[in-house]
């Protein structure tokens, strides 16, 4: 018999869920954490009273009712709609692109207006898009392309959008109605007293050490759980023996300011190439912040290097391939569970990794 049932390596959602829900059916669980906080990409920290969303922002939506009944039992939310706008050279759209971006954009107020003028700028693409420029233009026209996709793709990528291929952009959802509402799923908002309530809640009853790397300490904690629930990167697990996986980034540099309100929303676009940045987040917003200061954070799109955090995987042949072939051998380890976005080398919106870690949670006796 060892000290507990489950070690949990990172404190994340996927390990959260995990471990509450083998705490309902009376496990036992150590949780390791290498980070000095539990809670992973969803932490907040508290500056001037605001959570300020430090790996960036999360805006909770699903249309998974099982998944809102489920976080909704753990934490009230809140009615936070997420309605970005774009901030090209000063002027200002709303997103997505509908009724109000256009009627901004060319003064206009109807829906036949609005397509009469998308379908006339579309034609000067013929044939097949050679690139994503002449894709965009193929779905939005040129207006739209020119103002609100271009600049911030390219910084999004690092390179021009005729250099980029057109598959990059499947879709560009326009919208002929006045919508500002981003997402079209059913529920969304943001929990009341910021994410780490959800946190606390999912690992109460647990042991906790934060500031420790499992992969340094490994045969001990082995030596302590039965079962070993591992959310960290699956190649780092193997000591990247058969090579890394990639990933892309981004960086944030986040300031106190000395006024109540910055731009009056929580997510702006600049969708200008000039500007370095490709979004600013103001923080109080998402959840209605009355307080004095404000605190903002720009977000640069990176070049993934070693030691910066791993955010986003890159799912090309390569990459899939690479990961294949750990995911084999995570198969042979015994008494190890694989999961979560490192783990599973998958980009996960919150709902989706809450859903594999209940599923994943379903084996726990
Ligand atoms: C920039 C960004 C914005 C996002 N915005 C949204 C959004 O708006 N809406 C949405 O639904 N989803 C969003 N997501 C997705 C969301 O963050 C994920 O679904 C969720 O955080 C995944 O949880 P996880 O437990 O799999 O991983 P994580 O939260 O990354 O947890 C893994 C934990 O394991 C720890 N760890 C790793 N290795 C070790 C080790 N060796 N020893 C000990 N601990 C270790 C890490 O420090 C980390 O804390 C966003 C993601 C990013 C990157």
């Amino acid at each position: 018999m060892k000290k507990y049932d489950y070690v949990m390596v990172g404190s994340g959602l996927f390990s959260g869920v995990y471990a509450y829900e083998a705490r309902k059916k009376g496990k036992s669980v150590l949780v390791v954490e290498k980070r000095d906080h539990i809670g992973g990409n969803v932490y907040c920290e508290d500056v001037e009273g605001i959570h300020v969303h430090k790996y960036g922002a999360h805006i909770f939506h699903t249309s998974n009712r099982k998944i809102w009944d489920y976080v909704n039992s753990l934490c009230e939310f809140n009615r936070y709609t997420n309605s970005p706008v774009a901030n090209y050279k000063g002027e200002t759209y709303n997103l997505p692109f509908n009724m109000n971006t256009f009627s901004k954009m060319w003064g206009i107020s109807t829906p036949e207006e609005a397509k009469a003028i998308i379908d006339e700028q579309k034609k000067v693409i013929t044939g097949e898009p050679k690139n994503l420029e002449e894709q965009a233009i193929s779905l939005v026209g040129t207006d739209i392309y020119e103002k609100l996709v271009k600049g911030y793709t390219e910084k999004q990528w690092g390179r021009d959008c005729k250099d980029l291929p057109a598959f990059i952009i499947k879709r560009l959802p326009v919208r002929f109605i006045y919508d500002n509402n981003y997402f079209n799923d059913l529920y969304q908002g943001i929990p009341i007293g910021g994410y780490n309530v959800i946190i606390d809640k999912l690992f109460e009853g647990c042991d906790i050490e934060t500031g420790v790397d499992y992969l340094e300490n490994k045969a001990h904690y082995d030596e302590l759980g039965e079962t070993i629930v591992y959310t960290g990167p699956i190649d780092e697990y193997f000591g990247y023996s058969l090579g890394k996986l990639e990933y892309r980034t981004v960086r944030f540099e986040t300031e106190v300011l000395d006024k109540e309100n910055y731009q009056g929303v929580a997510v702006m676009n600049y969708t200008d190439r000039e500007t370095p940045y490709t979004r600013i987040i103001e923080h109080k917003h998402f959840e209605f912040g009355t307080q004095p200061k404000t605190v903002i954070s720009k977000e640069y799109s990176t070049e993934w290097t070693e030691g910066m955090e791993p955010y986003y995987p890159v799912n090309d042949e390569k990459n899939a391939a690479l990961y294949k072939k750990y995911q084999e051998l995570g198969e042979k380890e015994a008494d190890v569970v694989f999961g979560g976005r490192l783990a599973e080398y998958k980009y996960y919106d919150m709902d989706k990794v809450i859903e594999s870690a209940l599923k994943a949670a379903e084996a726990i006796k």
